[in-house]
């Protein structure tokens, strides 16, 4: 079919006047026959690279979809343009599945949804067989991928889909691509020389900030305070985190809801009404909120715990900003989250399983404490190489000063080392600013040496302090031990007064006291 018919279809069903950077050239791919791997990131305009060339021939072209209300959402949207869509699932009612698969046989449907439970079984590859398929594209194909971040085992059977239909050309769409997760889809699709087409992951409106963690309560609440009603996502670790941050936003007179996967389904589906509706200003949620929402003035996403890879950070910080104007995603990082995300993960009886997770949860980890460009360390991680600073995230605004901390780590090391190396981050930081806790007092820690030998400086300040020395090796948080301080070989040579050490100013209070640029 000819560019100009296909544009055409677009303008007349969809109502668009172009395509976008990398539809037609992969509808153009299928057309001729070929399979196809199409990398867009979240909003780029996947669903359109399918349902084009499903309305420009006469056969059939099935979607493999792993959620039902995304389904049902697409399904609807397609029959209101007035484009013969169904869906196969297990909401069905069985007049409906007999509906469906007999309008089916009549040759009726141009596209059709099914989950991928659904697509393997025997009965229906086998009618796939009968009738005439032009097309099986694969929705969330990275579902299929151990490298995906959200591996789904009913994906991994799919191959055998593609070896019933030898002929019918297969589109694969994801998005995230990580280069392991891009070639295990092309294999275990068995997809032959597919059309990669891959497009820029880089969403410029969106500001990236890590700050640190040190009072995530307070910290979350100022800077939702700052954003006067503007809609925003905050993502927690946990759903108990999500219960009490919810409520504690409420009690400060906000417009915030909680939402996690052990909610009544009436409940959630309330919460993402009102937050599509601008009821409600402020959804705080575990990752189950998310896959799906297609709101687009997203202001902010805050994550209040790190996340566990950074494909999981990109979609998450990516439901910010769809309308393309100035969006910001706040990362808390606190370096002692990583011992319980650790645990989590090593819970996992999967060896190989087990390996992937602590080897993506590394590379998030490496982009909390990076500091280069956070665009350029995220864009790298999807190979996508650029040479120039963004401008747009924190390291750009607001580069880390380096200072001679030798004395700033001394008076660490030599308080960790009066301590006895069996105190915490904070008892330590308390005798280094002269607390006068009761504790102290009873442990005789005030009569040390170093006591109140860092008044001068607020406890976050000495917080960075620890966790630059931590990273450094030169001090270890003993996990098995309530995470006591201890010193290491490194340490010595600084304590000594042998070698100096370069350390960057730490990073407090950055979003809240940085205006927006892009305002
Ligand atoms: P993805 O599946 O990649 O996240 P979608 O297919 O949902 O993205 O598309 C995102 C948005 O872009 C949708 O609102 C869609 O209607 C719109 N869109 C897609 N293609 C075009 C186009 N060629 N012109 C204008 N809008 C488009
Ligand atoms: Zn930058």
């Amino acid at each position: 079919m000819s560019d100009s018919t296909l544009s055409q279809l677009l303008a007349d069903v969809f109502g668009y006047t172009a395509f976008r950077e990398g539809q037609l050239q992969v509808i153009e791919a299928v057309q001729q026959g070929h399979d196809a791997l199409v990398l867009m990131p979240t909003g780029g305009g996947k669903s359109l690279c399918y349902q084009l060339p499903a309305l420009a021939g006469t056969g059939l072209t099935v979607v493999i979809s792993p959620l039902i209300s995304l389904m049902q959402d697409q399904v609807e949207a397609l029959q209101a343009m007035g484009v013969a869509a169904a869906a196969l699932n297990n909401s069905l009612t069985p007049e409906q599945n007999t509906t469906v698969m007999q309008q089916l046989h009549n040759n009726e449907i141009r596209l059709l949804y099914v989950s991928p439970e659904r697509a393997m079984q025997s009965f229906f590859m086998r009618q796939l067989q009968q009738w005439q398929v032009n097309l099986v594209a694969i929705d969330e194909a990275h579902c299929i991928s151990q490298w995906g971040h959200d591996f789904r085992p009913e994906y991994g059977q799919l191959g055998q889909l593609r070896e019933s239909l030898p002929n019918v050309p297969f589109m694969a769409l994801t998005a995230t691509a990580d280069a392991a997760t891009e070639s295990d889809i092309i294999t275990r699709l068995h997809l032959h020389q597919p059309v990669v087409y891959k497009g820029s992951f880089d969403r410029p409106n969106i500001r990236y900030v890590v700050e640190e963690k040190y009072k995530p309560y307070k910290q979350v609440t100022d800077y939702i305070k700052k954003q006067r009603g503007a809609s925003g996502i905050v993502y927690c670790g946990s759903r108990k985190k999500v219960e009490e941050l919810a409520e504690k936003l409420q009690r400060e007179g906000l417009k915030a809801a909680g939402y996690h996967a052990g909610m009544e389904h009436e409940q959630r589906e309330f919460v993402l009404r009102g937050f599509v509706r601008d009821d409600i200003d402020v959804v705080v949620a575990t990752v189950a909120f998310g896959m799906g929402i297609n709101k687009p003035n997203v202001r902010f996403v805050v994550h209040f715990d790190v996340p566990r890879s950074v494909e999981g950070y990109y979609q998450e910080t990516g439901r910010a900003g769809r309308d393309g104007l100035p969006a910001e995603a706040v990362l808390l990082y606190d370096p002692s989250d990583a011992g319980w995300i650790q645990s989590i993960i090593l819970q996992n009886p999967d060896d190989e399983r087990r390996r992937i997770e602590q080897h993506k949860f590394a590379a998030m980890q490496s982009m909390c404490e990076a500091q280069t460009c956070r665009r350029l360390v995220l864009l790298n991680y999807f190979s996508e190489y650029r040479d120039k600073p963004c401008g747009n995230c924190d390291i750009c605004l607001d580069p880390p000063r380096q200072y001679d901390g030798t004395v700033d780590a001394q008076k660490v090391l030599s308080c960790v080392y009066r301590v006895g190396q069996r105190f915490g981050v904070n008892h330590v930081i308390d005798v280094l600013r002269g607390s006068k806790s009761q504790r102290l007092m009873e442990l005789g820690h005030d009569k040390l040496s170093t006591y109140a030998l860092g008044a001068e400086h607020s406890h976050e300040y000495w917080l960075g302090v620890v966790r630059q020395l931590i990273h450094r090796g030169l001090l270890i948080q003993n996990v098995q031990q309530y995470g006591i301080l201890q010193l290491t070989e490194a340490a010595r040579p600084v304590l000594r007064g042998d070698i100096a050490l370069q350390l960057a100013e730490p990073r407090i209070n950055l979003v809240v006291s940085k205006p927006r640029v892009a305002d």
